[in-house]
């Protein structure tokens, strides 16, 4: 199996080699962060490549790009949705957490736990909203710093 990949990477080392193709190198590459960093700026709502700008400017409006370093916040189409698994995600551990400490210390009964977090069920979302798109920016920040290879090719492109 190790020698299959191994002799198809060196076919393709090969073809890429005759191909006679170089990329052009680019002026520099991408800052990456610290995990430290990237956490404090997420929580503080900033952006994750600078940390010199908020954010938002209001509940749900955006200041894209960053007007500081230009870091574009919505870097493609859809690309904010992944927000909504890190909203969903703290959302559900949260409402577990709480039925369940409620569930075992008998703090209220049925119908009290069922209204307390029917309601945390819709105003926690709307509260963890520019969080949950922060963490998820700071997420992204992390395993592809901007500018990558073809942000920064835009980049030169547009001047
Ligand atoms: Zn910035």
């Amino acid at each position: 199996m190790a020698l299959r990949v191994q002799a198809h990477v060196s076919y393709l080392e090969t073809r890429y080699k005759m191909s006679g193709r170089s990329p052009t190198p680019l002026k520099s590459g991408p800052k990456r962060q610290t995990l430290a960093a990237l956490i404090a700026r997420a929580l503080g709502l900033r952006c994750p490549a600078c940390g010199q700008t908020r954010l938002f400017s209001g509940w749900f409006a955006m200041n894209d790009p960053c007007a500081q370093c230009g870091r574009r916040f919505n870097r493609a189409p859809g690309y904010l949705l992944g927000s909504i698994y890190v909203n969903y995600g703290v959302t559900a551990v949260l409402v577990v957490v709480i039925y369940f400490g409620c569930y075992f210390t008998e703090t209220l009964t049925s119908k009290q736990l069922l209204a307390v977090l029917t309601g945390l069920i819709v105003v926690f979302p709307l509260w963890f909203f520019r969080y949950a798109r922060s963490i998820w920016i700071a997420f992204d920040e992390l395993f592809d710093p901007w500018p990558n290879e073809q942000e920064s090719r835009e980049l030169e492109k547009s001047g």
